[in-house]
């Protein structure tokens, strides 16, 4: 294709793309660690990392050497025969996250629809829950994908509104309010708490220390699962492999995605034990891509590399020194700066509705990009291979662009 400009790709994702998406006016064509250039050659630091896909970096070069040896090799050969790379995959993470099976899947919503699945037939084979009478509870501000199951139970109304009818069997209680889930959980038909440990898209909301360990104990004795939706949270992002880590919580269940392939192709899993893994037989659930010998393979260098760089410790490190530089600045239009490891979120005050539209606007036109999530609230989320020098010159930029508010 001749060369054309980022004006024109603009027109043409207008012209020709759906519309559900509302990205920075900003085209990019090469990224390297936590570096993004756009069409015209411009350089930015990447503060959304693919919302935490890239964790490891643009390009990572033991996971791109991974990657490309086995696209070379064999990619894809269905569930209907074994491959050389699945095996090993479960095998690792089973040493891992110490979770007996593993299941493949790709996108990260497959993920939280297997994790409901499997809690449901847990339900009814081990629990002896009444036919199709299984509860799930979920949060308010929650956000788990985009599938019209998941749909079902968001709080967003732009993310439900027109596209009913709903699926039954989940109830929405407050998120961080052990309260509201004690009394929940004397439903007797409860089968399963679905939370993110940290919500991320809701704008990095922290629960207060202790929630996810009290709420894992009040699930435990009412024999209701509990299923942490790491896919966002987890592989380094807040300071540790799962974000449960921090509480020393077990799940029942956990769903992850996202870096587990390194921003390479879309890699999924779900992990839990027998006794909620093998309720599912075969012929039961599964996907094409689900277990492709190209994804294991990445997903297996992805997480090796988090391991083998100590990217969780530079994810507090640098994660604290961005709060602390952010909390620096002083600025009357940042309310709050909240976060964990490098998952962070500023939450901007200022009486236009679209002032964090328009600071992520000056943070592009600065060289950093960032994106506002639920209108007032920039997610700062950097590759967790960035450096302290790094996180203080980001901190410069979203200072000096501060000045446009
Ligand atoms: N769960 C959480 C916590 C997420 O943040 C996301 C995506 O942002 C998903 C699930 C859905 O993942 P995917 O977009 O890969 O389907």
């Amino acid at each position: 294709m001749a060369s054309i400009n980022s004006a024109q790709f603009l027109q043409l994702e207008e012209k020709y793309g759906a519309h559900n998406y509302h990205p920075l006016p900003v085209v990019l064509k090469e990224g390297k660690g936590i570096y993004c250039w756009d069409v015209e050659g411009k350089k930015y630091m990447d503060f959304l990392s693919g919302y935490s896909a890239v964790n490891q970096g643009h390009c990572h070069p033991v996971i791109l050497e991974a990657f490309l040896e086995q696209a070379s090799r064999l990619t894809l050969t269905s569930r209907a025969f074994h491959n050389d790379q699945l095996g090993p995959f479960e095998e690792y993470m089973h040493q891992l996250f110490g979770y007996d099976k593993l299941l493949p899947v790709n996108t990260g919503v497959e993920a939280v629809e297997t994790g409901i699945k499997l809690c449901r037939r847990w339900a009814y084979e081990k629990k002896g829950l009444p036919e199709n009478q299984a509860v799930i509870l979920v949060c308010e501000g929650n956000f788990h994908g985009r599938t019209s199951t998941v749909i079902s139970f968001s709080t967003d109304p732009s993310s439900r509104k027109n596209f009913g009818p709903y699926m039954p069997g989940f109830r929405v209680i407050p998120f961080n309010d052990l309260p509201a889930l004690e009394k929940a959980l004397e439903d007797p038909n409860v089968a399963g708490f679905l939370v993110e440990p940290i919500q991320g898209e809701a704008g990095v909301v922290i629960p207060n220390e202790g929630y996810l360990a009290k709420a894992k104990s009040l699930c435990a004795e009412a024999n209701v699962l509990f299923i942490a939706d790491e896919i966002q949270t987890g592989l380094g992002r807040t300071g540790a492999m799962l974000a449960c880590d921090h509480e020393e919580v077990r799940p029942d269940i956990v769903l992850l995605g996202k870096a587990l392939s390194g921003g390479m192709l879309p890699v999924s899993a779900v992990l839990a034990d027998d006794e909620i893994m093998l309720t599912i037989k075969p012929g039961e659930h599964g996907s094409t891509y689900g277990g492709n010998p190209l994804g294991c393979r990445t997903a297996i260098s992805a997480l090796q590399v988090i391991k083998d760089e100590g990217m969780e410790n530079n994810a507090i490190l640098c994660g604290d020194l961005l709060r602390k530089g952010l909390k620096d600045i002083g600025s009357r239009h940042i309310a709050l700066v909240r976060g964990k490891g490098l998952l962070n979120a500023i939450v901007i005050d200022h009486p236009d509705n679209e002032a964090a539209w328009l600071l992520c606007l000056e943070l592009m036109k600065n060289g950093l990009l960032a994106k506002p999530t639920h209108g007032d609230k920039i997610r700062l989320a950097p590759p967790l291979i960035i450096t302290k020098t790094e996180i203080m010159e980001a901190v410069d930029i979203i200072r000096q662009s501060l000045e446009i508010l």
